[in-house]
């Protein structure tokens, strides 16, 4: 029998029907799953297959959801850390962190491991010896490119990373037989966030004054996270209110909210 998905959370069940848009990222990962389910039909006429990828885009697009559904479709358990995971003042304990989830994963092949926030541990290393945490950092990137260079590409196991900053990485990760592969993540167009709102509306109770297109276009520029988002603030809202349906009103109020806080954290990082 097949091992479970698992993550932090418990069992995850994400398939593709669960990612909206992002149809150019799906068809590069559809490949992935088939390497994890049909490896022999690449092994067997010589070809090596690629060890990981590297997700990229902007925060909350849908990076994370997309590795768990690779999972998710393939059937094969999924490991993640973020890399922030990874760094840590003591020493040495990075490296070990590293050292434990290969050996995790390749008792567990095929799967998947998923490392978020990859920047956190990959920034490029300096020129000058570090001192202190950033040689604790460099320390850890560099288990992590032993571990990779370690396993065969035929091992089963097959690393995606996330990142919103692919040009601060050290290029040492970007190198063949390593992430050398990138598949872009952006945020949605139009018809991509009405895609989106449809995933998130399936557990909603709405009523006929909703317009899902109207919604989608009083959103440019909103993640799928601000979009999910807007849909739990507008059941919230209308719960509060008494209604026995989520309505129009409702998710306007919500657009405005998350607009509000958009704003918030625009002005703190700008
Ligand atoms: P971060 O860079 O902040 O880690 P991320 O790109 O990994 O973000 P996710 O964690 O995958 O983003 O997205 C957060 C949540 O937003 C998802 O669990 C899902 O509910 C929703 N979401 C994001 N993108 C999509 C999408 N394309 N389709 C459906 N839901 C989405």
């Amino acid at each position: 029998s097949k091992a479970k998905i698992f993550d932090k959370d418990g069992p995850i069940q994400v398939t593709f029907k669960d990612v909206a848009g992002l149809s150019e990222a799906k068809t590069e990962v559809e490949e992935i799953v088939e390497f994890l389910k049909n490896p022999k039909r690449y092994t067997d006429l010589g070809g090596k297959i690629p060890k990981g990828a590297l997700l990229v885009g902007p925060p909350g697009t849908g990076k994370t959801l997309l590795a768990k559904a690779v999972a998710g479709e393939a059937n094969v358990p999924f490991f993640s850390m973020s890399g922030s995971d990874f760094v840590e003042m003591f020493v040495g304990v990075g490296a070990s962190r590293v050292r434990d989830l290969f050996r995790q994963a390749k008792e567990k092949a095929p799967c998947i491991v998923f490392i978020d926030e990859i920047d956190a541990v990959g920034r490029a290393r300096g020129k000058k010896p570090n001192m202190g945490a950033n040689d604790e950092r460099e320390n850890t990137l560099n288990q992590l490119l032993t571990e990779m260079d370690g396993f065969g590409s035929n091992s089963g196991v097959i690393i995606l990373a996330a990142t919103n900053r692919a040009d601060i990485l050290d290029k040492a990760l970007l190198r063949a037989g390593r992430f050398d592969r990138q598949i872009y993540v952006d945020l949605p167009d139009l018809n991509d966030r009405v895609a989106i709102f449809n995933v998130h509306l399936r557990n909603i109770k709405t009523d006929e004054s909703l317009d899902v297109e109207t919604l989608a276009r009083q959103t440019p520029g909103f993640s799928g996270a601000d979009i999910a988002n807007v849909c739990n603030e507008a059941a919230l809202i209308a719960a509060r209110h008494n209604k026995s349906s989520v309505q129009r009103q409702d998710f306007n109020d919500a657009v405005d909210r998350i607009i509000g806080g958009l704003e918030k954290r625009s002005k703190i990082t700008t």
